[in-house]
């Protein structure tokens, strides 16, 4: 059998089995080998649980042949016993002697300090994960690729300033389910001794965790059971525990990182990649595990106090202490989060929350790709748009290609409201007009400027009213509103036109299905009659794509698209900096020459080196991981499963929207669409309660809103809509 530096062979004589392992020699091999068969010898009991070094006639313990001059070999008994990875779900009690067995063999090589194998340097010492990031490439799935980086950059995060204070010993580095070796229930024996490293004590526990996690129901469960034994051989520090989550990671991660590098390389080797199917799994499942409750259960099970944080109240006492009271919080019951990744979310209590909410982290919580890029052009250079510098202008042109030519000019802010305000006001220096043309129930920004295009915020609570300036249209709605059949659109804009045919209107602005609105797609044919419309009489057109775009509508890249309509602005927020603060308004050359009327144009931060780096790694991530490809398919399989299910619940009135950005509109049963407000904030607080995430939205708050980050998969969604039937399961009689 072939191992990452020797041939195995099983030897069979009369006197018994024997394994020759033979290595292409060199002198650092030698020394380690050598190393090692003193600490086999050290090691030796009567127990027969390691393998014992066996002489030659020489009486020496390494033999080397004139007929292979480059080989040396040596001879080790064979341990018997069932193999852990023949075993399908460990008891508690095998866990429990497993963790048993590492923590005496640990006691065993605490003892041990031999030369040559404290100045061992190899990527399957976790205290030198960081070697292993060069392979990283090696990974062909950009799906699995990001979760490998994430996990790097946890470990930078996590355990790297941890390193000189961890406690060091010799560990046996690699009790892999291949390994380990079991008998009448318990581990009996382990083997292979090549992976010996001089490191931090608790990696040899976070190494035999995740492969004995692998395939396994209760991964923290199981793991509990492995570290309180241990606990009682060796005692282990909290700081220890709270590092386990990320190194049994960094384990997986090596062991798919070198499983790549090895394909690559030996296409045909099959025992080096044994365990990559099952590592993906696990890693896959992990970021699924939130670390807090991994740690606290680690924490538990060796008798530790729980860590002291603030209660989710505390934290929000503290809040309102400093914090105006117009904030308002998700949920009867808020959460107070502490960290992200990709479509989870961790908060304080220990739960994974799985977000089917934050359009913001468009390409996921945390996504290394977009983190890295930031942290390095923040470490290098960040200044404003009054210096030249490559990162905006290649920006720029990365941005402006995802539209056509007509859209030429880019401008940036750092918010989406300060992007409608810019584009209002430059509707407004172009047109020369003060009056716009609004969507009901639409919303654009905060500022003064954006609250007046909203009617969703100027028509409720605390607003001021329609302005003077401000013409309404109306929600061009097929479900509720006036027109619903095919032609809903064109009657919709019809409406308009004839209303407003003595308005001189300089713009008209709307999003491609208004979010704030209940995810309400404008009507088919609605633009189409109604731009052309704008434009004859001096206006010009303006797409809010703050929610939709960059890919989230499946079909196309821009929600726009999806109505066979060119804007003359576009507003981009949200989603360009997967959450750093940034927006643009994007325009064509003749708006942009029109706004350059003397007054210079600047924003402190709009357009910086870090924003820069960031839009650009977000447009990245989104054609590497297919990622609006991935919203086509995954909210098309979403939308039918709500469908399917919606035969059976007399409450889901509507289901709709476009790839990731789905609206469930709830309404009372029985009835002829009347809005079901209460049942669709049951629906929101119990999917928070059983960890999933959405919202409510629309005029009477009855939409339920789902819009998550576009990793969003089949998984998560069939997750999402089986839990939306448990809670309609238990409300709906
Ligand atoms: N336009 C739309 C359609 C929005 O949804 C929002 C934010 N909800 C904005 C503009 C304003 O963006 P920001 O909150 O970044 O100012």
């Amino acid at each position: 059998m072939e191992g990452y530096d020797s041939m195995n062979y099983r030897v069979t004589s009369t006197q018994g089995q024997f394994v020759l392992k033979a290595y292409q020699q060199n002198q650092r091999i030698i020394e380690v080998i050598k190393a090692e068969n003193e600490v086999l010898k050290d090691l030796e009991d009567n127990s027969n649980r390691y393998p014992k070094v066996i002489a030659n006639s020489a009486t020496e313990s390494l033999t080397f042949d004139n007929a292979h001059p480059d080989q040396c070999f040596r001879l080790l008994t064979y341990v018997t016993g069932t193999f852990w990875g023949d075993i399908e779900q460990p008891s508690a009690t095998l866990l429990r002697s497993y963790g048993r067995f590492l923590g005496q063999i640990d006691h065993q090589l605490s003892k041990l300090n031999p030369v040559a194998i404290r100045a061992k340097r190899m990527v399957w010492d976790l205290d030198h994960f960081l070697l292993n990031e060069p392979l990283i490439e090696f990974i062909d799935c950009p799906h699995e690729r990001k979760l490998v980086d994430y996990f790097f950059l946890q470990y930078k995060e996590h355990v790297l300033s941890q390193l000189p204070i961890l406690r060091k010993s010799l560990i046996h580095n690699d009790a892999n389910d291949w390994n380990v070796l079991t008998k009448d229930g318990e581990v009996s024996g382990i083997i292979d001794f090549g992976d010996m490293v001089y490191s931090s004590l608790i990696n040899e526990l976070a190494v035999g965790l995740a492969y004995v996690l692998m395939d396994i129901d209760d991964p923290i469960g199981s793991a509990v059971h492995v570290i309180q034994a241990y606990h009682l051989i060796i005692p282990l520090k909290e700081s220890e525990l709270d590092l386990i989550y990320y190194l049994i990671a960094a384990r997986l991660c090596t062991s798919v990182c070198n499983s790549a590098k090895t394909k690559r390389e030996k296409p045909d080797s099959d025992y080096i990649t044994i365990s990559e199917r099952p590592a993906w799994d696990l890693l896959g499942r992990w970021i699924s595990i939130s670390p807090y409750r991994a740690s606290e259960a680690f924490r538990k099970a060796c008798g530790y106090k729980p860590k002291r944080i603030q209660t989710s109240s505390e934290a929000l006492q503290a809040r309102k202490k400093y914090l105006g009271p117009g904030l308002s919080l998700s949920y009867d019951r808020p959460i107070y989060m502490r960290s992200a990744a990709f479509q989870y979310m961790y908060d304080s209590e220990g739960n994974a929350l799985l977000d089917a909410y934050n359009n913001i982290k468009h390409v996921g919580h945390c996504h290394p790709h977009v983190v890295n890029a930031g942290r390095r052009a923040m470490a290098h250079l960040n200044t404003n748009t009054r210096y030249i510098f490559d990162s905006l202008t290649n920006y720029a042109q990365h941005l402006l290609s995802y539209f056509p030519d007509e859209l030429s000019k880019v401008y940036f802010v750092n918010s989406g409201s300060a992007a409608s305000d810019l584009a209002l006001r430059m509707a407004r220096v172009y047109t020369r007009r003060d009056t716009m043309a609004v969507v009901k129930h639409g919303y654009h920004g905060n500022s003064s400027s954006g609250i007046e295009v909203s009617h969703y915020k100027y028509a409720h609570k605390g607003g001021s009213g329609r302005q003077g300036h401000i013409i309404e249209a109306e929600l061009p709605d097929c479900y509720r509103g006036k027109y619903t059949g095919d032609d809903g659109g064109r009657l919709y804009a019809r409406d308009f036109i004839e209303i407003n045919e003595s308005a001189t209107i300089g713009a008209f602005i709307a999003e491609p299905i208004v979010g704030c609105g209940g995810q309400v797609p404008l009507a088919t044919g609605y633009l189409n009659e109604l731009y052309p419309y704008i434009r004859s009489q001096g206006g010009v057109c303006i797409s809010d794509e703050v929610q939709v775009g960059f890919g989230r509508i499946g079909t196309h890249y821009w929600g726009y698209e999806g109505h066979g309509v060119l804007p003359d602005i576009v507003i981009l927020g949200k989603p360009i900096g997967n959450g750093h603060p940034m927006a643009a308004v994007v325009c064509t050359d003749e708006i942009a020459d029109a706004f350059d009327n003397g007054m210079e144009f600047f924003s402190s931060f709009g357009g910086n080196p870090v924003s820069c780096a960031i839009g650009k790694a977000v447009l990245e991530v989104i054609e590497n991981e297919s990622l609006q490809q991935n919203a086509l398919l995954v909210g098309n399989y979403m939308m039918d499963r709500f469908r399917e299910i919606q035969q059976y619940y007399d409450v889901i009135g509507d289901v709709r929207g476009a790839g990731l950005f789905i609206g469930i509109d709830i309404i009372l049963p029985q009835s002829d669409k009347a809005p079901n407000t209460v049942l669709a904030s049951v629906i929101k607080n119990e999917l928070r309660e059983l960890s999933i995430l959405v919202s409510t939205d629309g005029p009477s708050n009855n939409v339920i809103k789902i819009k998550p980050p576009l990793c969003f998969n089949r998984a998560n969604a069939d997750r999402l809509v089986e839990a939306f039937q448990e809670v309609l399961n238990r409300r709906v009689t």
